[in-house]
């Protein structure tokens, strides 16, 4: 293989992707790239709890206590008593029976569906959920039907068609989805996990934190145990790192024994680990920053429509601006960064072919202010011609 000709091939299509290197800027939700401070709507931090002064307090003493590392993984000598406190916080959270806790969402969604279904077993995936859900998929060697995004109808005309072949069979989807910040219709994949005789897996990695009346997510306390697994991370709202499980007592014993990426990986450390338990006892004490958050982001939305025309199924703090073709995607990207705001232009394969977006996520840093002049520029770019040249005869304003 010749790597620069690969490279080459990358950028030709407009996806080559870089890192950037923003260094702290002086105030949250704020960063400082080539000198210049800029308003970061990227980041997942969206309650600011990375900087949370309780969570580096729990962090640091953890590390003075307990060292950098749990020196094992789980099933060895690496399972600390943080650990399992953070578990129970975590189920507490939830309402599940149980949790288990894993080195990050990647690693929980890449472990556990191996773990739950194998070559003869069949999945039903949302088209739209996750990279780290789509891997997970392939490691398991299942067979794969896709239905389309959140169409809960799609999903039972497969079920229909196609479960009674299989033994076993999964449903898995996002509560809120990371690209979209759409929701799905959770009421009805219970039902019709429970009328198809299937397990159903829910990743809650953008909702924990800031959806539920505790924070507890997207999927409700009362019909947590109705649903086989919970994922999400520790690296998002709750500003730390890691993932977790809520599950049934059974299923994570099953886990224990079943899930690779928790068997052969070291260990979350004492001070992230602190870092999470910390940030949950926040959330869980003061619901005014996610109510902040959502309804900033609501009259964001609003305002997006008004002024543009773009519209989005957005219900949540992540809303994707969707342009169409990479380059307009890129261009956006520039004039954005141009008048003071870090964005990043997101294409595929991370989302289809022409809905290319500037995928904004809101936190509670954030004020209307800003995003008032983030909508003029927005509008000042879709209503230029060069904008016009760059669409796809289907353009899709809509994601
Ligand atoms: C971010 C994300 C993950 C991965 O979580 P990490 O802890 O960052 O590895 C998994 N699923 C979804 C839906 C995500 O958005």
């Amino acid at each position: 293989m010749s790597i620069s000709k690969e490279i080459e091939k990358i950028e030709k299509a407009g996806l080559l992707r870089r890192t950037h290197l923003l260094m702290p800027a002086d105030r949250p939700g704020w960063v400082t790239y080539r000198g210049r401070s800029l308003m970061d709507l990227c980041s997942n931090d969206y309650l600011c709890l990375s900087h949370h002064p309780d969570l580096i307090d729990a962090s640091c003493r953890a590390s003075r206590t307990g060292g950098c590392s749990a020196r094992a993984s789980r099933l060895m000598s690496g399972t600390l008593e943080v650990h399992e406190r953070l578990e129970t916080a975590v189920a507490r959270l939830k309402n599940s029976e149980a949790a288990l806790v894993l080195g990050s969402g990647y690693l929980a969604n890449t472990g556990i569906i191996p773990a739950l279904c194998s070559r003869h077993d069949a999945i039903f995936s949302d088209r739209l959920n996750h990279a780290s859900i789509m891997d997970g998929i392939q490691l398991s060697r299942a067979r794969l039907f896709r239905y389309r995004h959140r169409d809960t109808g799609h999903l039972r005309q497969l079920l229909e068609t196609h479960r009674q072949d299989y033994p076993n069979a999964l449903i898995i989807s996002e509560s809120i989805f990371s690209m979209d910040g759409d929701m799905a219709d959770i009421p009805a994949l219970i039902r019709l996990k429970r009328q198809y005789s299937a397990m159903l897996l829910i990743d809650d990695a953008h909702a924990t934190g800031i959806f539920g009346k505790y924070g507890e997510g997207a999927v409700e306390r009362d019909v947590a145990r109705e649903v086989d697994v919970i994922t999400g991370t520790f690296g998002k709202a709750l500003g730390s790192y890691g993932a977790y499980a809520a599950v049934s007592q059974e299923m994570k014993e099953l886990l224990i024994n079943r899930c690779r990426t928790f068997i052969f990986s070291t260990a979350l450390p004492p001070s992230v680990t602190e870092a999470s338990l910390s940030a949950i006892r926040i959330v869980t004490q003061d619901d005014r920053p996610r109510q902040y958050l959502l309804d900033l982001s609501a009259r964001f939305r609003q305002l997006l429509r008004d002024e543009t025309g773009i519209s989005t199924h957005s219900v949540s703090q992540i809303v994707p601006i969707t342009v169409g073709s990479n380059r307009a995607a890129l261009e956006l990207q520039r004039l954005l960064m141009d008048a003071g705001f870090f964005t990043k232009a997101i294409r595929p394969p991370t989302v289809p072919q022409n809905t290319a977006r500037i995928r904004v996520s809101l936190t509670t840093a954030h004020h209307m202010d800003d995003l008032r002049r983030l909508v003029s520029v927005t509008k000042g770019f879709i209503i230029q011609d060069s904008y016009h040249q760059t669409q796809p005869v289907n353009s899709i304003t809509s994601a």
